[in-house]
């Protein structure tokens, strides 16, 4: 891989003002691609950190606000891009309550924007990929697209889901120059995780320490946290010419966690 292999692609990153999508975003503007950042949001500081990464990185950078819990908004976001060689389907929310106090409504969220939205924005970016011949789909699962725990049946369902939609992408586009896959990461410190913090010392009764240690990091034999960097350089090398024959799989960045 030359620095900027990158150079003259166009990346949409959903979900990316903060945490693992703005690292991805990071890592793929720094090896030289044109950026679409996205969240719900439309603040001023959306629009500034587009410019920020446009001048870190050299590349054209534009903010686009959607909302990825409406699939006529996911799919206005590929449109408004006009153009995308790269999807990475990244936005998401957590709920941790267990079955029968879970809310109807919190289902329905997560569902939609961590599972659904990526149908969406997918069925808009393959037609882009395969007229510009050639083209990457990351999804962003999770270790709990592969493995459950208890009081996240929402996010443990749709991470599942987006680990089939990966291969039924792939298989869609086995014969194109285009591949699809999952990046499976364990716990990684942003604010998702960060939110999950006093639910779980509530559900548990344990303090924060405990919490980290005995729940989160408990399922993470490396004893570490992932790094937002380290998700990057994942998806950097699933755009490179070494990874052209890698579609349909999950990629595993959990410090051992889905080996136990
Ligand atoms: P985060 O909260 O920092 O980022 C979530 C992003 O999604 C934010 O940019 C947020 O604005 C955006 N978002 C939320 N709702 C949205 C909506 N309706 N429309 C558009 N954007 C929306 O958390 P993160 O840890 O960076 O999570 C990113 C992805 O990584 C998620 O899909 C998450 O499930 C997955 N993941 C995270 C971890 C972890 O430990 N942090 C582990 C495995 C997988």
């Amino acid at each position: 891989m030359t620095d900027r292999f990158l150079t003259g692609r166009t990346a949409i990153i959903t979900g990316s003002n903060s945490g693992i999508g703005l690292g991805i975003a990071r890592a793929l503007g720094g090896a030289g691609a044109d950026l679409v950042i996205n969240s719900f949001t439309d603040s001023a500081e959306d629009h500034a950190l587009a410019e920020r990464l446009a001048s870190d990185h050299d590349v054209t950078v534009r903010y686009i606000q959607a909302d990825m819990s409406r699939p006529d908004q996911c799919r206005a976001l590929v449109e408004q891009a006009g153009r995308c060689d790269i999807l990475v389907n990244n936005a998401g929310i957590q709920h941790v309550a267990p079955i029968p106090d879970f809310p109807a409504e919190r289902w329905d969220a997560i569902i939609a924007i961590n599972m659904s939205s990526a149908f969406h924005t997918t069925a808009v970016a393959l037609p882009m990929m395969r007229n510009g011949g050639w083209g990457r789909v990351i999804n962003v699962a999770s270790a709990h697209g592969l493995t459950a725990s208890p009081y996240k049946s929402a996010y443990v369902a749709a991470k599942h889901g987006v680990v089939g939609l990966t291969k039924v992408t792939a298989l869609e586009t086995a014969t194109d120059p285009i591949t699809c896959n999952a990046i499976c990461p364990g716990y990684v410190l942003t604010p998702i995780v960060e939110k999950q913090i006093p639910d779980q010392m509530k559900t548990h009764n344990m303090s924060r320490e405990d919490v980290i240690a005995k729940v989160m990091l408990q399922r993470q034999p490396s004893g570490e946290f992932v790094t937002v960097e380290q998700l990057g350089g994942t998806a950097a090398f699933l755009c490179s010419d070494a990874a052209a024959q890698i579609t349909g799989t999950s990629i595993s960045v959990d410090g051992g966690w889905t080996a136990l």
